[in-house]
């Protein structure tokens, strides 16, 4: 039997070799982890309109279902905001809707999305949908918040102005009644991202890549306002972790019902 001897030199080289690939793998270990956990201290939910048996507004020309779009938006957006270090929280993540059987269809869903808001405590809501209008020619992005809540005018405000300026589009926030919005004291927005009636915007809303573009402008939307309202004491103006009542009661269940003016 031969035993095969080492020498000296070559066990430190092994040993070196050994560390270096030790030191490599701790490096890697330690910045996935650093990835991981590099929370910037604010959460977000994200509301993908729609789902399930709700398909929202369906395209003119291909048939598609709002909340697909609304869906492969979101997704997109939670993509950017975790690699910026936001907390978020989906109210659903897959092609379902949130209500429960044996009772009335949409109220379930949506109070089930106010539930998941009120558990998450966030620092803004982001309900993403898609517009629809019996003009053809109407279309742009749209911001909404809930009427008399002045954060989220600012917000919506500040939204806008992003969105008008990375999709080529020139409107003004608007208020609105959604129960999305004001079925807790959160700030809170809802984009309607564009026309689903509108054929150029509705062909460009169906394509994943578009998807992204829209999504990466509401996430600069959003990094937007909340960094303009850090600059502005937004901890004094809003109390986390004691959530008021919340604004009147909210009337409006479906987001938009496909007819909201232009
Ligand atoms: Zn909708």
């Amino acid at each position: 039997m031969r035993f095969v001897v080492f020498s000296k030199r070559s066990v430190i080289a092994v040993a070196v070799a050994v560390a270096v690939m030790a030191g490599i793998v701790a490096a890697a270990c330690v910045s996935a982890s650093v990835r991981a956990v590099a929370s910037n201290g604010m959460t977000i939910v994200i509301d993908p309109g729609h789902g399930g048996a709700d398909g929202g507004v369906v395209g003119t020309d291909t048939g598609k279902k709002e909340a697909d779009v609304n869906l492969g938006i979101s997704l997109s957006l939670r993509h950017f905001l975790r690699e910026a270090g936001y907390t978020v929280v989906m109210t659903r993540d897959s092609d379902v809707d949130l209500a429960s059987p044996g009772e009335s269809f949409k109220q379930s869903d949506m109070r089930r999305r106010k539930e998941i808001i009120e558990q998450a405590q966030p620092d803004l809501v982001v309900s993403v949908h898609q517009n629809y209008y019996p003009l053809r020619s109407v279309s742009g992005a749209q911001v909404f918040y809930f009427e008399g809540a002045e954060t989220s005018a600012d917000y919506a405000e500040r939204m806008q102005n992003v969105l008008n300026a990375a999709l080529g589009c020139d409107r003004a926030a608007k208020s609105a009644d959604y129960y999305i919005l004001g079925c807790t004291p959160y700030p809170g927005v809802l984009v309607e991202c564009g026309f689903m009636s509108n054929a150029r915007e509705e062909s460009l809303l169906v394509t994943p890549e578009y998807q992204r573009k829209v999504a990466y402008a509401v996430y600069s939307g959003i990094v937007a306002l909340l960094e303009w309202d850090s600059s502005v004491a937004r901890s004094a103006r809003f109390p986390y972790g004691a959530p008021a009542a919340a604004f009147g009661e909210p009337v409006t269940f479906s987001g938009h019902g496909g007819v909201t003016q232009p």
